[in-house]
């Protein structure tokens, strides 16, 4: 490779089954043309002389089965290409998966559940992007269920969602987000509340098993998983309970033998259970990286990302026209709980908050479950296994606009001209 290509450019000639790896430095833009034969993104087909512009930080690879000539302008950090790739083996696996898929249109079965596990960075949501993008293009639909708290490639950080993937994911973009579920799980590591990201993962399970039975296609398709790199302790557990609840037939563990040696141990005999190198293109991304990636998909979900822009508007609401609730209540001593009453129940529990100004930048998920303060617990349980209709941010709290009043969330509460103000303002970084 290298060398100037046209338009100023660097000039990359590839051949078949190599990559071309760049990342893009801080603050700066490149842009990618294919200028001969084919090539493709994590499983996204490139158009020939088509201009792709990738961000700051991005890290791509761009790779060729067939052998191709690319142009590359722009600052990047590096670039290199590599005939080193585990592509082979990931092409092998979606040919493993597309054999189930055809045998489950045969039998009239249900279509391989996939769950994609392994330490940080090892390239999981890469994969997990390649293979939905090989199976959507020939034909299938695959559903992505994405249970990284910490890196969602589909909501906002903190959510666990899952997307109909009906088309390959665009080339700068990623997969159409029209219409995914999203649950709200409310940290960014899955520890906060175990108990709740292993209740949401079983009401995804659930949600997913409803819809094969009523979409063919969908049951067909199956899902790929895409997991958090936290593989201990009860983040192993977590798997293990993600694997029973989706009843996964197929475990894909990237680059680590003892991870796939306890999966192997652990689950039911029938669950293939993979180990597949990562890619040494994968890059590992420090805890500013991370959080930046968070804050980019937070000012994403509100004002769009390249091809669709939104406008989003500030509005007041009084403190008597929501409801606001927290998910767990801190736990307490055993000794001091109600007879009868777990510590598993109070983490699960709706706990009513009071708008204060700590409230402020805070990013609120908005329920579109019917609150009925009567139901009582089975309220609760409503809004969390429900998914939500969307985000907000509360940019101000307003405690002067009269006396400040204890929030109360009982519908009997006296209408007073109460003008106690949340301003909501969706405005990017916050904290979620
Ligand atoms: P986490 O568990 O932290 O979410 P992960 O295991 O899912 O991480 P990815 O997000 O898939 O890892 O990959 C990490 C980064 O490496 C991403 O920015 C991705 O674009 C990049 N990357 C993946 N594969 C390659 C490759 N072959 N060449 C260059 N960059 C790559």
């Amino acid at each position: 490779g290298g060398g100037a290509g046209s338009g100023g450019g660097s000039r990359f000639d590839l051949e078949k089954e190599t990559e071309l790896r760049f990342e893009v430095e801080a603050g700066e833009r490149v842009q990618l043309e294919l200028l001969s034969g084919l090539a493709e993104v994590f499983g996204s087909e490139l158009n020939r002389n088509k201009k792709y512009t990738f961000g700051p930080g991005s890290k791509i690879a761009v790779f060729t089965w067939q052998g191709c000539s690319l142009s590359l302008s722009g600052k990047t950090e590096v670039a290199y290409v590599s005939k080193d790739t585990p592509m082979l083996l990931y092409l092998n696996t979606h040919a493993a998966l597309e054999q189930m898929r055809r045998q489950a249109e045969r039998e009239n079965e249900r279509g391989p559940r996939v769950m994609v596990v392994g330490p940080t960075d090892v390239g999981k949501s890469t994969v997990s992007r390649l293979l939905l993008n090989y199976a959507v293009r020939l034909g299938r639909r695959p559903t992505l269920v994405e249970l990284d708290v910490g890196q969602s490639s589909v909501s906002v950080p903190g959510t666990m969602s899952a997307l109909y993937i009906e088309r390959p994911a665009d080339v700068e973009e990623g997969f159409s987000v029209q219409a995914p579920l999203v649950f709200h799980f409310g940290s960014t590591t899955p520890g906060t509340n175990i108990k709740l990201y292993n209740k949401l993962t079983s009401c995804l399970a659930e949600v997913f098993s409803q819809r094969c039975e009523v979409n063919r296609k969908a049951s067909v398709g199956g899902c790929i998983i895409n997991t958090c790199g936290w593989v201990k302790g009860s983040g192993y557990q977590a798997l293990v309970h993600c694997a029973s609840a989706f009843q996964v037939d197929v475990v894909l563990v990237l680059d680590q033998e003892r991870l796939y040696n306890e999966l192997k141990r652990d689950l039911p005999h029938f669950v293939r259970v993979v180990l597949l190198p990562k890619s040494g293109g994968v890059v590992e991304r420090s805890k500013d990286c991370r959080r930046e990636t968070r804050d980019d998909k937070i000012r994403e979900y509100f004002y769009g990302f390249r091809s669709t822009s939104f406008y989003p508007h500030a509005f007041d609401v009084r403190f008597s026209d929501v409801r606001i609730y927290k998910i767990g209540a801190p736990s307490i001593p055993d000794s001091c709980l109600p007879l009868g009453m777990s510590q598993d129940d109070t983490q699960l529990k709706l706990v009513p908050v009071s708008p204060g100004r700590d409230l402020t930048h805070h990013v609120l998920s908005v329920s579109c479950v019917e609150d009925d303060a009567e139901a009582g617990e089975s309220r609760s349980r409503g809004i969390l296994e429900s998914p939500v209709c969307g985000f907000i941010v509360v940019t101000a709290v307003d405690t002067q606009a009269q006396p400040r009043q204890k929030y109360r969330p009982t519908p009997e509460r006296p209408e007073a001209p109460n003008t106690d103000l949340l301003d909501t303002e969706p405005v990017g970084p916050a904290a979620c």
